[in-house]
This record gives C-alpha cells, sequence and structure tokens, in this order.
C-alpha cells in the first residue's frame, strides 16, 4: 500500500489510561496497514513513562497546566471542552500550513464534538467507542428513549442482550449518579452517532455476534501475542519484580487482582478483599496503586508475604499472559476484561462502577468465564464470598468450563486478529477507504 504510506491521521483518546491504552494499540495496528499517526494527549494528563517511535506523539493545552490543576472532574471536564478543541484546531491549521496535513481523525467517542472540528477543517472523522459494543447499546438505547431504566430489583430487556437487572446496566444510567458531568461524558457518546461514515469498536466480531449492526462496523482487538507492551503506560510497571515472582510460582496457582487506573474501594471493603484473598489460600499477585495503598490493613503485605505480592501497578498483559496466572479478579473495567477474554484467563469480577456492572454480567452469563461475586445488604462483598468465589474459579466444579471456555475465546480473539480475519479485514477496509478519500 505506497500511498497509505503518505496518509497522515490523528487519533485523539480522551486522556485517561483506559482510554490511551486502547487508541494507542488502534494507532499501532493502524501504523502497521501503512498510516502514519500522530496521537493527541493534553499537556496537563501524566506524562507517559515509555513512547514508541513508530508513532508521533502531540500534547495539546486543555487549559490547565502543572501549576493549576482542576479542583473536580466538573470543572476539568468544562474547560477541556472549550480550550481543547481550539487549541488542537490551531495545530491542525499548522501542520496544514507546513504542507502536512492531516487527513482524517479518529477521536474518543466521548468527544463527538470532535467530529465538527474536524468537518471544519474539511477532514472526516470516526468515533472510537472505548466501551463494549453491549454497553454502547445500552447507552444507544437510552439515548433514544427505548430504554426504560427498571427501578431496583427489576429487569429489562433490550434487543439481542440477556435480561439485565438493575444492577447488570451501566451505574451512570441512573440519573440519580452524582458525578454528572462524567455521566454526561458517557451519554452524549451517542448525540451524532448516525452522522460519522465509520465507527470503531474495541470488540471483535464472535464476542458480541448478536448485537446491533450499528456498532459492529469496523471492530477489532489487539494482536497481544506480538505485543505485551502498551509504550504509554501512566504509571511505573514494576515489570521485573512481578516476572521474577510469577516465574517462581507453579502453573495456574496465582490469582491476579487490579482494580484498574481509577476505582476506589472503601476501607472496609479493602480489609475484605486483603482477607479474603488470605483464606483462599491461593498466590496473589494484587495491584494496590499508590492513592489506595494507606486503606490496606496494617501489617497485610508482611504477613502474608509466603503467598502474595503487593505492587502499585503491574505490566498486566505479560502477567496475564505468565502461564502461572490461573484467575484475575477484576472490576471489569472493559480493557480488563477484554484483555483477559483474549489471554485466556478466567475471572472472578468484582464491579465497581460505570460499565463494569454490564461487563461483569456478561463474563458470568453469556461467555461463562467467571463469577461475579454477591454484595452483601450493606454494599460489601465479604472475605468469605471472595474465598469462596476464587476457590469456585480456581479449582471448584466449574473451574474446568471456565477454562475451557476462556480457551475459547482466546482462540477466537486471534482468529479476528490473524491476517483476513475479521477484525483486520475491517480495519484494512478502513484504512483503504481512508487513504483512497
Ligand atoms: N493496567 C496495567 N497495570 C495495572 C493495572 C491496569 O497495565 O497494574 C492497564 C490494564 O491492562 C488496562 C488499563 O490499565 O489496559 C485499565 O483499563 P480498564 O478499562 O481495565 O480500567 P480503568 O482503569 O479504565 O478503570
Amino acid at each position: 500500500m505506497k500511498m497509505a504510506m503518505e496518509t497522515r491521521i490523528l487519533v485523539i483518546p480522551f486522556p485517561i489510561q483506559g482510554h490511551l491504552n486502547p487508541m494507542l494499540q488502534l494507532s499501532k495496528r493502524l501504523v502497521s496497514k501503512g498510516l502514519k499517526v500522530t496521537l493527541v494527549s493534553t499537556n496537563s494528563s501524566l506524562k507517559p513513562n515509555n513512547i514508541i517511535s513508530s508513532i508521533d506523539f502531540e500534547f495539546i493545552n486543555d487549559g490547565f497546566d502543572a501549576e493549576l490543576n482542576p479542583e473536580t472532574f466538573d470543572e476539568y471536564i468544562k474547560c477541556f471542552k472549550v480550550v481543547f478543541p481550539q487549541n488542537l484546531a490551531k495545530f491542525m491549521e499548522s501542520r496544514k500550513s507546513l504542507g502536512f496535513p492531516f487527513k482524517f481523525v479518529v477521536y474518543d467517542s466521548g468527544m463527538p464534538w470532535m467530529l465538527d472540528v474536524a468537518r471544519d477543517l474539511g477532514l472526516d472523522g470516526a468515533p472510537f467507542f472505548t466501551q463494549s459494543c453491549a454497553v454502547n447499546a445500552v447507552y444507544y438505547h437510552l439515548d433514544q428513549g427505548t430504554l426504560k431504566v427498571p427501578s431496583e430489583g427489576c429487569s429489562v430487556a433490550l434487543p439481542s442482550m440477556p435480561l439485565l437487572g438493575s444492577d447488570d446496566l451501566p451505574t451512570l444510567v441512573y440519573e440519580t449518579d452524582s458525578r454528572q458531568s462524567l455521566r454526561e461524558l458517557i451519554v452524549n457518546q451517542m448525540l451524532n452517532i448516525h452522522e460519522p461514515n465509520w465507527i470503531l469498536c474495541n470488540t471483535f466480531d464472535k464476542l458480541e455476534e448478536e448485537l446491533d449492526q450499528r456498532f459492529h462496523q469496523n471492530t477489532w482487538t489487539r494482536d497481544w501475542r506480538n505485543d505485551n507492551d502498551y509504550g504509554l503506560s501512566l504509571f511505573k510497571p514494576y515489570s521485573e519484580t512481578c516476572k521474577t515472582w510469577l516465574d517462581s510460582k507453579a502453573i495456574n496457582s496465582v490469582v491476579y487482582v487490579s482494580f484498574g487506573s481509577l476505582a476506589a474501594v472503601g476501607e472496609e471493603q479493602m480489609a475484605e478483599i486483603a482477607w479474603g484473598l488470605r483464606r483462599s489460600n491461593s498466590f496473589f499477585l494484587w495491584v494496590v496503586r499508590e492513592s489506595e495503598s494507606q486503606k490496606l490493613p496494617k501489617n497485610f503485605s508482611e504477613e502474608t508475604s509466603d503467598k502474595g505480592l503487593v505492587v502499585s501497578w503491574s505490566p498486566q498483559l505479560e502477567v496475564l499472559a505468565h502461564k502461572s496466572v490461573g484467575c484475575f479478579m477484576t472490576h471489569c473495567g472493559w480493557n480488563s476484561t477484554l484483555e483477559a477474554l483474549s489471554l485466556g484467563v478466567p475471572m472472578v469480577a468484582i464491579p465497581q462502577w460505570t460499565d463494569q456492572t454490564t461487563n461483569a454480567k456478561y463474563v458470568e452469563d453469556v461467555w461463562q468465564v467467571g463469577v461475579r461475586v454477591k454484595v452483601n445488604e450493606k454494599g460489601i462483598v465479604t472475605r468469605e464470598e471472595i474465598e469462596v468465589c476464587i476457590r469456585e474459579v480456581m479449582e471448584g466444579g466449574r473451574s474446568k468450563d471456565f477454562r475451557r471456555n476462556s480457551e475459547k475465546w482466546k482462540e477466537l480473539a486471534k482468529e479476528a486478529v490473524d491476517e483476513g480475519g475479521s477484525s483486520d479485514k475491517n480495519l484494512e477496509e478502513f484504512v483503504a477507504a481512508i487513504v483512497s478519500t
């Protein structure tokens, strides 16, 4: 594809870890198909620890810098929505006047207004949805008024989806959620959904086969076999420590535990998780971010050093790909869920908020690769429950089924990204269309 070598596009994620990762991975795939990619982040977001050479990075001012940090997410979004597109448009204009114009913009679906910014500059654009197609469909129905949000304990039936209980729906569908600007950002993803000519989804065809075609255009997933390095981690991973520790453990003997980059659990919940892990008697590798570490029970790490390793950030793909990891206790962020599915690791789902609840429903009931913990009447997952769930996935009656199903999804994910697979073909088609316009 000679022409493609000269085609440069912009990729614009919302500047948080869970959005940077998949959009960087997409960028790498687009580069491998012949496009030149400039990936945009913001001045105020944490600086990446490591970058990769095949992609250009550009940091645009979003109105905040190290001295002027936003007090709240609401304040950040308010300013971001005004300042970022202005500066971005200036940057795009300047590249054009220097004779290096961009041809296309792939933007985070959380910024639907990006399509207008692109079109004002004579470019076309496509949103990239970082969440599952199932969750996209839920937000779509919410936007269209075809989702009647059920009250507590009730369920709702949506086309091509399992019956969703009130606690299976993404938490942000509830207007009572106090994080209003986040809710707005998420729900507004669907604002102009019928306008773009392309929609990119972070999934693969077989995984969400049943769902609305609208969200099935140009699905893709990552080729994990050759690419365990994100290249844009906002936290410092303890790679060698994790690897050496995992190397010393038997096959499928370790529970890997992580709640991603944002979720914060209460102190009481943290203690229940800690002692639940201890009671399970499995080895565990637990990611507790620095901001969460003071919630750990006193002396926990010392008292459990024969069984566990606690780190503030891990090289997650390498960990999940390691043969000693037998189970992933996860908050079910979409990246983590997709990573576990693509690497064949069964899960204990312990969702916290946003789309994690819906992902957990699919993990347990649709893909059947693990169990979801039960929350007690006080809103806590007890240590006994943690122990039972870990044992069920690691060694219980259904553990073989979970492992078999996980292997199946891993194979299907590989097929999708292999040359000629569904994701690969979709990307080829997408790139060819950009190049030929
Ligand atoms: N991650 C990582 N190391 C960790 C924890 C998480 O590299 O110790 C990565 C993980 O592989 C995933 C991302 O951070 O790609 C978290 O995204 P996810 O959607 O799972 O959760 P979020 O952070 O958005 O809640």
